[in-house]
C-alpha cells in the first residue's frame, strides 16, 4: 500500500497514538500496529486495527480525562 500524500510505500511500524474522545477526553493507545510513510510521516490504520480500536474506545471509562491503554492484537 502507498501513502495517500506522497505515494511512497508504507511500512508496518508499532507506535503509540492519541485518540480524542469528545472535547476533553484523550485515550492513548500503546503498541499500535500502523502503516507509516517513511517519507512524510503520514500513517494509515488497517480496517481490522481500526475496528479493534473502536471496540477498545467503546469500553473506556467515561469519567477519566486521560487514559493510557495497551493495544493487544
Ligand atoms: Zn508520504
Amino acid at each position: 500500500m502507498n501513502c495517500h500524500s506522497c505515494g511512497t510505500q508504507l511500512v508496518s511500524v508499532i507506535t503509540d497514538l492519541p485518540f480524542k474522545l469528545g472535547k476533553k477526553r484523550i485515550v492513548i493507545l500503546k503498541d499500535l500496529p500502523v502503516l507509516q510513510c517513511e517519507n512524510c510521516g503520514e500513517y494509515l490504520l488497517e480496517d481490522m486495527v481500526m475496528a479493534k480500536i473502536e471496540d477498545v474506545l467503546d469500553h473506556v471509562d467515561s469519567s477519566v480525562e486521560l487514559e493510557i491503554l495497551r493495544y493487544a492484537a
